[in-house]
């Protein structure tokens, strides 16, 4: 199921897109500043241009910014914004006469900026405004061309060079990392229970089908319980929800606590759990569990001082008769009608059939 970003959400991430941009645009624009004026010193430009330049090398990373996280939609705000970055880039190439180097770093440095900010796409469209800025402006100046680049040019230009793109190269690197942290919490997300952090049933189902593959496999013996809050609804209706959602809790960590670290413990449904024992009998799952049930009876709740959560559980042993994993479930699952049948605080084991 694929679900459509809500409009927040879109204006979240175009608001982070510009926030990405905002220091790479003030580094690479504020030492660009240098390869410009170093190539149009000689060319003696009038003093409208170097406003312009002060204005683009200083003041537009600023205003660009502004604009980006103020706008409806910050994304395509930031875009444009990086057109117009190019644009002036193709302009400042023809105001230097396309004086060889600087126009190249200049050019170069955008247009590794617009692959890393938005793939190809960008690039391309970057490109196109390169061209016209520097087209039209070269076209207005009556086409001056003066390619030598002096050495002195070739200095100022050095740090362009070296520091524009080790920077971009860091940027790149932490928001890499920054999104592989992401996936992994979203990963991690997509396996727990919110509310008592063991494996949601999705993730747990899928473990119990490796287990019982493995079980089939290297014909190993496993265990699975499944466990059912007995009368969780009067808990609830007589103690309140939150009560109800704590004695979840409880039971959640009180099977983390009294199973071992290689059984698989997770949240079946609303007040059922379920447990996988591998290279386990039913004779000392049933041990465990019930050594578990004492535990639970000596638990009192703060808010409730009259409950003792009570489970019952049916037990099951891997048979190799079983066709599939449901068929183990369904074993588990008939045990635990028979211990809710039969009274309710009480384990049942699964009767083998072959
Ligand atoms: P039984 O002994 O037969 O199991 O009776 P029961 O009252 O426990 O019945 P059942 O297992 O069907 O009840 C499940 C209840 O669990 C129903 C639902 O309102 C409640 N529930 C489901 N999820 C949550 C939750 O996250 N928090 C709380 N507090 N209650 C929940
Ligand atoms: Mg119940």
């Amino acid at each position: 199921m694929v679900i459509a970003p809500s409009t927040a959400d879109t204006r979240r991430s175009g608001i982070s897109f510009a926030k990405r941009i905002y220091l790479p645009r003030i580094v690479g624009l504020g030492i660009g500043f240098f390869c410009v004026l170093a190539a149009l010193i000689p060319l003696h430009p009038p003093m409208p241009v170097w406003g312009l330049l002060i204005f683009n090398g200083f003041i537009w990373p600023h205003i660009a910014y502004q604009w980006s996280i103020r706008s409806e939609k910050p994304f395509a705000t930031e875009t444009r914004n990086l057109l117009i970055d190019a644009l002036m880039g193709g302009v400042w190439a023809a105001m230097m006469g396309f004086n060889a180097l600087p126009t190249v770093v200049i050019l170069s440095m955008m247009g590794m900026n617009n692959i890393a900010s938005g793939g190809h796409s960008l690039f391309f469209k970057g490109l196109i405004a390169q061209i016209i800025g520097a087209t039209l402006t070269s076209a207005l100046l009556g086409f001056p061309f003066h390619p030598q680049t002096t050495s002195q040019q070739v200095y100022l230009c050095l740090p362009m060079i070296f520091i524009y793109p080790v920077f971009l190269g860091f940027v790149t690197y932490h928001t890499a990392k920054h999104l592989a942290e992401k996936k992994q919490e979203l990963l991690y997300i997509s396996m727990r229970d919110g509310l008592t952090g063991l494996y949601n049933r999705r993730h747990w189902e899928h473990l119990l089908h490796n287990e019982f593959d493995s079980c089939q496999r290297y014909e190993r013996t496993a265990t699975l319980i499944l466990m059912d809050i007995d009368c969780f609804k009067t808990i609830n209706d007589t103690y309140g929800h939150a009560v109800g959602d704590e004695a979840l809790t409880v039971l959640a960590e009180e099977l983390l606590l009294g199973l071992r670290a290689v059984d698989i413990v997770g949240r079946y449904g609303g007040d059922e759990f379920g447990a996988i024992l591998p290279s386990t009998t039913s004779e000392q799952a049933s041990l465990a569990l019930k050594r578990i049930q004492e535990r639970l009876d000596d638990i009192t709740f703060r808010e409730a001082p009259g409950l003792t959560v009570k489970i019952s559980a049916g037990i099951a042993d891997y048979r190799p008769y079983m066709n599939n994993y449901q068929a183990w479930l369904k074993a588990t699952d008939g045990a635990l009608y028979q211990a809710k049948k039969n009274g309710r605080n009480r384990q049942e084991r699964a009767p083998i059939l072959a």
